[in-house]
């Protein structure tokens, strides 16, 4: 694959990098897999089109032919590195202990990078990776100007006489909340009653503009909990979309301001505390773009679930009737292999009731921005998931994941069942309100 001058510029990838991580990261890591096969009925892609290459294996094989140089035309391997959801369900499944979602990330920047110019498409979503989503001010404005559109009703308008996929985009925007509810996190809350211990608070890029209630929520459940909470102001964008678009040497320039707000400050903090499941995967796993430097914050990073469970905190509870489904995302259960902590938290919750339904694990086909850029898959993918939910009937959907609780709400909504999507830890303070 030769690479072009230019992005070797714009990424700052070295060839002797691509060489490297095709050479000693991708061909070593897919040695791993031994052909069993038994991730196949996990995927849901696999299961969607029956298709080989297609599944974890079979991508795998295409992945192993680029990095041995076997692969004369890529066409396929570019086709199904993008189709894959990133979802890690064959991690989960594969007994190798293939590192699926490393391989991954490592193929799409080989795949960008070899590409001769960007098209349309690509150029865009790097924009916005890059120039908009990591950056508060622009998001925000963004933000601004599309919560004017939802005040005229033209989001409405949009969605009626918009090209089909633009269309839908604007179906999966949320009621974008009021100003007020759109404040960054005070930097500094103290513990209330018996002080148990200090921790820091991921806020996230997406999450303060789309999701603040539910950062204000875990603040004010550490709080009560007895944690001091701090909040570095340097913190940035996880990177993780980044990432998953195969835009690594920006993913490592967005970890490395993570590591200066966090690093120096971990050893007195009990943990760093993270609210999208998305991004709790992506700051464990820091490593891989930034090597040993980002050891100690790997290591610090918790789940806000996870570490309330572990904690054993006594909040006092009060009863919630309700009837709950928990869905869990992706990069919480496959990434980070969490699933038993939030059902326990919601099960401590008198009176709410949570009952099961048949398709939690699989993926909900939101994937990062995978419902934008491959909008037909991600239906189809969704629409097992919806079936189970709509069948459970719940009065609440409870969900750990900002792209997850988008997805799952506009297709709900779609099918015209009437359900809340919320956190967790939305739950856990009001139950835990004075
Ligand atoms: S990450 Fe998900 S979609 Fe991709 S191969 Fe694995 S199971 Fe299939
Ligand atoms: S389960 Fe693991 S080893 Fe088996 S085919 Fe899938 S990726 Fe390869």
């Amino acid at each position: 694959m030769a690479a072009d001058p230019e992005r070797v510029g714009d990424t700052r990838v070295e060839k002797a990098s691509l060489a490297s991580l095709l050479e000693k990261t991708l061909y070593s890591e897919s040695l791993d897999c031994v052909h069993c096969g038994l991730c196949l009925t996990s995927c849901p892609t696999y299961r969607a089109t029956g298709r080989e290459t297609a599944s974890p294996r079979g991508r795998v094989y295409l992945m192993r032919g680029l990095a041995e140089g076997r692969l004369e035309e890529t066409e396929l391997l570019e086709e199904e590195a993008f189709a894959c959801l990133g979802c890690r369900a064959c991690e989960t499944a594969c007994p190798s202990g293939v590192r699926y979602g490393e391989m991954l990330e490592n193929t799409r920047a080989a795949i960008r990078f070899s590409r001769r110019g960007l098209n349309f498409a690509t150029r865009i979503e790097r924009l916005a990776l890059r120039q908009i989503v990591p950056r508060a001010g622009r998001l925000r404005l963004m933000v601004v100007l599309l919560s004017l559109l939802q005040a005229l009703g033209l989001d409405h308008l949009g969605a009626r006489i918009l090209p089909r996929r633009l269309a839908d985009m604007l179906k999966l925007l949320p009621t974008i909340p009021p100003m007020a509810k759109r404040r960054r996190m005070p930097p500094h809350t103290s513990a209330i009653g018996e002080r148990k211990g200090r921790v820091a608070l991921f806020e996230g890029c997406v999450m303060p503009e789309f999701f603040g209630r539910v950062n204000e929520a875990t603040r004010l459940v550490l709080s009560r909990a007895g944690y001091e909470v701090i909040v570095p102001q340097s913190q940035g964008c996880c990177g993780a979309l980044q990432a998953h678009s195969g835009d690594l040497a920006f993913a490592r320039n967005l970890a490395e301001r993570n590591l200066g707000a966090f690093g120096g400050e971990v050893g007195e903090l009990d943990a760093i505390i993270v609210t999208s499941a998305g991004c709790s995967a992506a700051l464990r796993e820091i490593e891989n773009w930034v090597g040993e430097a980002g050891a100690s914050v790997a290591a610090g990073v918790r789940d806000v679930l996870e570490f309330l469970d572990e904690a054993d905190v006594e909040l006092g509870l009060r009863p919630i009737a309700k009837r709950i489904c928990y869905d869990d995302p992706c990069h919480l259960i496959h990434a980070q292999g969490i699933a038993d902590a939030p059902r326990r938290l919601l099960e401590a919750i008198p009176d709410l009731e949570l009952v099961a339904h048949r398709n939690p694990e699989s993926c909900c086909g939101a994937a990062g921005i995978y419902n934008l850029t491959q909008p037909e898959m991600s239906k189809r993918v969704l629409s097992p998931k919806l079936d189970a939910l709509v069948d459970a009937n719940p009065e609440i959907v409870a969900t750990a994941n900002p792209g997850c609780a988008l997805q799952l709400a506009a297709g709900l909504a779609e099918r015209g069942f009437a359900a809340s999507i919320v956190h967790p830890i939305e739950l856990l303070e009001e139950a835990s309100r004075p």
